[in-house]
């Protein structure tokens, strides 16, 4: 076994991983910031918080979660074995409740009773509706009204868990409005209030700190495929909305050089700007991610030609949004990690599989990953494996891919 991963990744004091991450934020928010990064690398660094985590991430969420052997899409593919990582089975049906779990946690120790957070398709927001509860805390969910629209039912269950769902009118009334209203929530109420983040994205400390809540992930995985089949995977294969179940699987693999790195984009339903969520893919005409700065952190982003923020589709809306986490850009600009697309109608087809094959409906993020990894496989040999992380579960998206279909 080679030696453990530790510090390949690790960003420096200001949260750069080379040019990527930092903090771009107003003045106000700098005191806060600063704050909760004492707080998190305190935490960090002692054990009874992580005991207190995991036994809360293995009684209430449901982990370990299984390493599944999917031998019917390894005959589909013809190759390499495919491994499933389950995180569709954690409780509320995603790996966003590991970092909520431990965020909240962290609030906690901050003595913040009030927290809030943003959510695009309200798995976030249903994630920390359901720690807030467990821990009788305050939530407020900000939401862009067109994506609490499209996600009527998430937003029942957030109000069912008890927390104030706040609806967005501003710009394209999606995630990136949501996040600049928490974000204006947070500056005024700083004193009482915790902001919590839902993907490995924003200003230092979140893409760290998230990242480390989501590397139980590949920890897990890494444990798991060594025991079942003796030697690493050949490659991991993830899809990356903000980045946070993709890095969360990579992380403890980083230092494993033989061992591939892959994230799947989303390519929605064209090449053009405003058609798809592919940060990494600057085709001619797609206008494609240049280096900017979005939401407190620089990273590749989505943006026309004079530099503004474009829109983005995707069929998932976990996927659809203009930036990526910065150390995702910054394992792809050495080299380290490869990023690759598919498009609505693929990921479609990866969601179909999943089920027909293998009897688990994954979420449409997720179902993004499907059919790159049987590619991937379909090159390797037979005893050779490769692990697709499986961010979510489905149920969510049937009406959706059932509506489809009708029309
Ligand atoms: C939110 C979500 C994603 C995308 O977010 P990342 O931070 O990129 O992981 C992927 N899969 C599922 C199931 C999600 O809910």
């Amino acid at each position: 076994m080679d030696k453990p991963p530790l510090t390949k990744s690790e960003p420096d004091e200001h949260g750069h991983w080379g040019k990527f991450g930092g903090r771009y934020v107003p003045e106000t928010l700098v005191a806060p910031l600063d704050e909760l990064t004492s707080e998190f690398m305190r935490a960090r660094e002692q054990s009874d918080f992580w005991a207190e985590l995991n036994q809360l991430l293995r009684d209430y969420c449901g982990r370990p979660t299984p390493l599944f052997h999917a031998q019917r899409l390894t005959a589909h593919a013809g190759g390499a074995q495919i491994y499933l990582k389950r995180e569709d089975l954690l409780h509320t049906g995603a790996h966003k409740i590991n970092n909520a779990m431990g965020q909240v946690l962290l609030a906690r120790r901050m003595g913040k009773h009030r927290i809030i957070a943003e959510t695009g398709a309200g798995q976030h927001g249903v994630a920390t509706a359901t720690v807030c509860a467990l821990f009788g805390l305050r939530c407020v969910i900000y939401m862009g009204a067109e994506d609490a629209q499209r996600q009527a039912l998430n937003v029942f269950r957030m109000r069912l868990l008890g927390a104030e769902v706040v609806t967005v009118n501003a710009g394209t009334r999606t995630l990136k409005d949501a996040i600049n209203e928490a974000l204006r929530d947070w500056v005024t109420n700083v004193h009482d209030t915790y902001y919590l983040l839902g993907s490995a994205l924003g200003p230092h400390p979140y893409p760290l700190m998230v990242r480390e809540f989501q590397t139980v992930i590949g920890r897990e995985a890494r444990e798991q495929i060594l025991s079942v089949t003796g030697k690493l995977p050949r490659a991991l294969i993830a899809c990356v909305g903000g980045g946070s179940n993709a890095i969360g699987l990579f992380h403890p693999f980083i230092a494993s050089e033989k061992v591939r790195l892959i994230g799947v984009e989303a390519a929605g339903r064209g090449d053009s700007l405003g058609e798809h969520a592919a940060r990494f893919h600057s085709g001619a005409a797609s206008g494609g991610g240049h280096v900017g700065v979005l939401q407190g952190t620089m990273s590749y982003v989505l943006q026309d030609a004079n530099g503004q923020i474009a829109t983005t589709h995707s069929i998932s809306a976990g996927l659809d949004y203009s930036a990526i986490g910065p150390e995702h850009a910054f394992l792809r600009d050495c080299g380290r990690a490869e990023y690759t697309r598919a498009s609505d109608a693929e990921a479609l087809e990866g969601f179909r599989l999943c089920a027909k094959l293998e009897g688990i409906i994954p979420a449409l993020e997720t179902a993004h990953a499907i059919l790159p990894a049987i590619c991937i496989a379909r090159d390797l040999a037979r005893d050779d494996s490769i692990i697709v992380n499986l961010s979510g579960r489905g149920d969510k998206d049937v009406q959706l891919v059932a509506d489809l279909h009708s029309e």
